[in-house]
């Protein structure tokens, strides 16, 4: 079961406009550094109270607590503590509508999948063992491999929102999102492959089918599917570590 986070941060002194605009930053920092999840985050602000509240779903059981000694975050956290009377007071919930997902409790991984989460946008990495999700911010990437990631997660749901749109973009995003070859999944399959290379652990890539359609063979290198049985897929390339409906 996922959770959601609420966090109130109450001003000490003014401007509250320039302590709004740091919470702001802090916030997208947290989403685009895996600590939140990219849909349903939200800064609100309250004048009368001179107080803060950001909220968002977690990615993974402690992302708040271990945003605080991220130090990525560390800084905009120091100019956010600087405006404050006390300590920031932290809450958290059950996420709704979330039944059927879980974190991944593992430490290590001996094998991940990379696969947008275009419904909460929790992560867009999931462990194979467990099924769990891996927020991002737990693999310790590199800088530039965390924006590569972020960036081909963001663009990915927004092209897949067009699919879903089923408007004038429908035919270029259905194949942006199927085609191997698409610009979407070669950007996708480089990062598996630095993954692979960075975190020491097979990163597979996940390639979804169009309703009805199967791949009879890998299409990426045109060899022998290995079966295996999840309930989004049923057949691993184990040459390309493409992930797919047989
Ligand atoms: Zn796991
Ligand atoms: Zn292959």
């Amino acid at each position: 079961m996922l959770r959601y986070g609420i966090e109130r941060f109450e001003m000490s002194h003014g401007p509250f406009g320039e302590f709004s605009t740091i919470a702001t930053s802090y916030v997208t920092s947290l989403v685009s550094n895996g600590f939140l999840a990219r849909n349903g985050w939200s800064v609100n602000r309250d004048d009368k109270e001179s107080a803060i509240w950001l909220s968002g779903t977690l990615c993974h059981d402690t992302a708040l607590q271990d945003a605080q000694t991220n130090p990525r975050l560390l800084d905009l956290r120091h100019s956010l503590e600087s405006h404050l009377i006390e300590k920031s007071d932290v809450q958290y919930f059950e996420s709704t509508n979330s039944e059927d997902d879980h974190y991944c409790a593992h430490k290590k991984w001996e094998s991940l999948m990379l696969v947008c989460d275009t419904i909460y946008g929790v992560s867009s990495v999931k462990c194979t063992e467990c099924d769990g999700i891996v927020a991002i911010y737990r693999l310790e990437p590199s800088s530039e491999l965390a924006s590569r990631l972020w960036s081909w997660d963001s663009q990915y749901a927004a092209i897949d929102a067009c699919w879903v749109a089923s408007g004038e973009y429908e035919l270029w995003a259905g194949n942006e999102l199927f085609d191997i070859k698409s610009k979407l999944n070669k950007c996708g399959l480089e990062i598996a492959a630095t993954m692979t290379h960075e975190m020491d652990c097979e990163v597979r890539y996940f390639l979804p089918t169009d309703e009805g359609v199967r791949h009879i063979s890998c299409p990426q290198c045109g060899g022998h599917f290995q079966k295996i049985h999840t309930p989004q897929y049923n057949a691993i390339c184990d040459k390309c570590k493409i992930v797919t409906q047989h």
